[in-house]
């Protein structure tokens, strides 16, 4: 088996020692559900004031609504006790900054490998897509207009966030 998991499952030991969140339930105590960038620089309960067990987070390149995101987000209102959703995509994302074609030929030279045929979920107006993105949300039939759908901009230098629909 590798050991290149070994520092993680060590802190891990470090948490579980101090473990404080058995018991839980899955649902969101805050009703929140974030959509957001795998981006490392997002902090997305930091940044919103809310704990563990507050929000159901949902990440992808770009913070886009994918229809994964989609389907999570009607199990988070059904089931979850979501009523509120925030779509919050960055400044400064890669999605946003390089085209499809430029992340192939990054994607093929760090592997050697042709990704010709990789698709990746690039954004050119940022804007646009947010607000495409917050119209598909609250267009979903099985997501009812009592849910509030927001679309956001989190500034990755001052770490504000900024609503902009
Ligand atoms: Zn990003």
């Amino acid at each position: 088996m590798t050991r290149a998991f070994d520092d993680l499952l060590a802190a891990n030991r470090t948490f579980a020692g101090s473990f404080e969140l058995a018991g839980f339930d899955g649902v969101a105590h805050a009703g929140v559900a974030v959509v957001t960038c795998m981006d490392s620089r997002i902090d997305p309960l930091g940044m919103l004031g809310l704990e563990p067990g507050d929000a159901k987070i949902l990440r992808n390149p770009g913070g886009r609504v994918t229809e994964g995101a989609l389907d999570a987000l009607v199990l988070a209102v059904h089931l979850l006790g979501v009523n509120r959703i925030l779509v919050v995509p960055h400044t400064q994302c890669a999605m946003a900054t390089y085209t499809e074609t430029e992340l192939r030929d990054m994607v093929s030279a760090s592997s050697g490998q042709d990704a010709s045929w990789q698709s990746f979920c690039v954004v050119g107006d940022q804007v646009a897509s947010l607000r495409k993105d917050v119209r598909k949300v609250r267009s979903h039939p099985l997501i009812a207009n009592t849910v509030a759908v927001g679309g956001f901009m989190y500034d990755v230098h001052t770490g504000l966030v900024e609503q902009m629909f």
